[in-house]
């Protein structure tokens, strides 16, 4: 069973090689089928059942954190988080690589809570020795927010080491791991982390529509009044939700019902480090397969996360991003638009209801793309390669 083919989307639609929604299987999305009364018993279980499924992921000590669900995009649960759990009087540092770094402070700027913006660029990582040196130099730093993967570039995050560096100096850290959680271990008694969010539609193979907080039991009550939002306070679902087994508003139903079938798969696959191999798996045969038709990744090997890839695009004239899009999308495969300011690039993901039988699959189908717009060559140009010096630096 476990290397067999996972079975092609039965609707016939594309891959979605994006990082969220992405390519579900028909068990997910079946769960929809029904519908599900908020207040009933029945869903109440179902929500209690999800929560507790979620804490499981996070290893030994487990036991101190709880998870709370909120609904929205996972930008409402980062929101949700850093409302929560940073006091208005606190201070984060952003340590920030792409767009979701940039997000985040956006985030703090429009809550009114303060911040030091810690901005790497495009792709650089963010080193524990930078995080302890602005951190010497600033009492008033009272969090450190880490960004797991950065999924504009694809970049993984040195997060234990980050986390680490914060902890030597007394702050506190809470993790952006909206696009790895699942698939990479996040685990809460060596990373100890403060709180962490992820969302509904991305590792765990879920459909979009919530997110989720996983946050110590401490902070949770300590949390009580800190939020600027009604909505978006972490402590008043956490309460509400102990109490009455419900959401504190109208919860998606369908999705939690499509989250619960997608965690009981996430399981069966061997959980964490097994979801997490066979991403690995994939991102190995697409970047090994597209490296031999000549592209190149903007990261080295050692920051290549095995959630979505960045490839630089080729220098040759003939081709262009929106003709290789289309060119991918006429073979089932949608890919994604770069996100780099200096040179242009695009990316494709390794995560969602695909293996690599299919990532092989997306290779020949780029193979063919470039024979058809006429691509001799797929080399990146001259200037890629110095931008990608710099991460070596
Ligand atoms: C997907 C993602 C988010 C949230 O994006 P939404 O579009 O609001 O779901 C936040 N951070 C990271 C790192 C992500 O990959």
């Amino acid at each position: 069973m476990k290397n067999s083919p996972i079975p092609k989307p039965k609707l016939g639609e594309p891959y979605l090689l994006t990082p969220g929604p992405l390519t579900t299987s028909y068990k997910v999305k079946e769960a929809m089928l029904r519908d599900w009364g908020s207040w009933d018993d029945e869903f109440r279980a179902m929500t209690r059942d999800m929560r507790s499924r979620l804490l499981d992921l996070i290893g030994p000590g487990s036991d101190m954190y709880d998870c709370v669900p909120i609904q929205g995009s996972g930008s409402y649960c980062v929101e949700a988080m850093l409302g929560s759990f940073v006091p208005k009087d606190g201070k984060v540092l952003v340590l920030a690589n792409g767009a979701y770094g940039l997000r985040a402070a956006a985030t703090l700027k429009c809550i009114g809570r303060t911040y030091h913006l810690l901005d790497k660029g495009d792709y650089l990582p963010p080193r524990g020795d930078e995080v302890a040196e602005i951190l010497s130099q600033d009492a008033a730093i009272s969090h450190v927010l880490i960004i797991h993967c950065e999924t504009s570039s694809g970049i993984l995050n040195p997060v234990q080491e980050l986390a680490d560096a914060a902890h030597a100096a007394g702050r506190k850290v809470l993790i952006d791991s909206m696009s790895a959680f699942g698939a990479i271990p996040l685990e809460a008694e060596t990373v100890k982390y403060a709180a962490m969010v992820s969302s509904a539609n991305k590792c765990i193979e879920g459909v979009p529509g919530f997110g989720f907080v996983i946050a110590r039991k401490d902070e949770l009550v300590a949390a009580k009044g800190n939020s600027h939002s009604l909505s978006l306070d972490v402590e008043a679902q956490w309460s509400a939700m102990e109490k009455t087994g419900q959401w504190r508003f109208t919860p998606p139903t369908h999705v939690v019902a499509a989250f619960v079938e997608a965690l009981k798969g996430h399981k069966a696959e061997g959980g964490v480090a097994g979801r997490g191999a066979r991403y690995y798996l994939n991102r190995d045969t697409m970047v090994s397969g597209m490296r031999e038709l000549g592209f190149e990744t903007l990261l080295d090997d050692r920051w290549l996360s095995p959630i979505i890839v960045t490839f630089f695009c080729p220098a040759d004239p003939k081709f262009s991003f929106n003709g290789f899009y289309e060119a991918m999308k006429d073979k089932g495969f949608i890919i994604y638009p770069g996100k780099l300011t200096v040179v242009d690039s695009f990316r494709v993901g390794c995560i969602g209801q695909l293996d690599h039988y299919v990532t092989h699959e997306v290779v020949k189908a780029a193979s063919d793309a470039l024979t058809h717009m006429g691509v001799l060559s797929a080399a990146p140009p001259a200037a890629a390669l110095k931008e990608r010096k710099k991460l070596a630096a």
